[in-house]
């Protein structure tokens, strides 16, 4: 098996706070990880160290075979790790600017030089199977918060990532929405992306996941199947919380 994320003893600090503690981690090639817990946590924190988007103190980070060091780390490994990993926030975060067509064809032109035609193909294909392909010429303002996420999720997709990091992707979301990024996630588990997953949805992670962790103040204090964790929680503090969204 091919270990796309291996954290091994990583501390993150936010000043004096102790947010992320002695974090193991691995997520295997075509595994899908739900990450849950309680708001504050280090749920955000937590998947923004798997692509560099936040130092930390001590331990070490792999992605993708580059390694992150504490603190600054490698540029390098930054720039390999940002190429291969693709990630959609809660707020879509889409250039307000640009259409549809256009966000999606930006990354693979700026950073991977790729031919304006073949970005176009790509991005047209991409739309098309995230339901969207009739879109392409829009704004994203003229777009529902739905089919917004939906773009992010194809933007990030035309980088042809090896792993994709979504935090709370849904929680923007009216509720008639969600499902439709849902089914596109669930799609693309399907398919065999490896993913690291932060959300609220339940049922979702319970159907996908292949592994639920959960995080109690910057701890992974219980993980498992999700049917394991879910029904038979052996932590005090997974019980209650569990009790608390469920
Ligand atoms: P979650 O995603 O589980 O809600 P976060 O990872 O966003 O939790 O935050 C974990 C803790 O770190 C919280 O106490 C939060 O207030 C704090 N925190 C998050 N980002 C920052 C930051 N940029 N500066 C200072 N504290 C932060
Ligand atoms: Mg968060």
């Amino acid at each position: 098996m091919t270990q796309i994320v291996k954290m091994k003893g990583m501390n993150k600090y936010f000043g004096k706070l102790h947010v992320l503690r002695d974090i193991d981690l691995t997520v295997e090639q075509g595994e899908v990880v739900v990450v849950i817990g309680a708001s504050g946590s280090g749920k955000s924190t937590l998947i923004r160290c798997a692509n560099g988007l936040e130092e930390f103190e001590s331990g070490r980070v792999e992605v993708h075979g580059h390694t992150l060091s504490p603190k600054g780390g490698n540029q390098q490994a930054l720039t390999a790790i940002r190429k291969e990993v693709g990630m959609v926030f809660q707020q879509f975060n889409l250039f307000p600017h640009l259409t549809v067509k256009q966000n999606i064809m930006l990354a693979p032109k700026k950073v991977k030089n790729t031919p304006k035609t073949v970005a176009n193909a790509t991005a047209e294909r991409l739309l098309d199977r995230v339901g969207i392909g009739s879109q392409a010429d829009k704004y994203p303002s003229h777009l529902s918060g739905g089919q917004q996420q939906r773009v992010a999720i194809a933007r990030a997709l035309a980088m042809e990532p090896g792993l994709m990091l979504f935090d709370e992707p849904t929680s923007a979301l009216d509720p008639e929405m969600i499902g439709e990024v849902l089914d596109v996630m669930r799609e693309l588990a399907k398919e065999g992306m490896t993913m690291m997953v932060v959300t609220h949805e339940m049922g979702f992670a319970r159907e996908v996941a292949d592994r639920v962790i959960y995080i109690h103040e910057g701890q992974i204090v219980e993980q498992g199947k999700p049917d394991d964790v879910f029904d038979n929680p052996r932590n005090e503090r997974t019980q209650a919380f569990l009790s608390r969204v469920l």
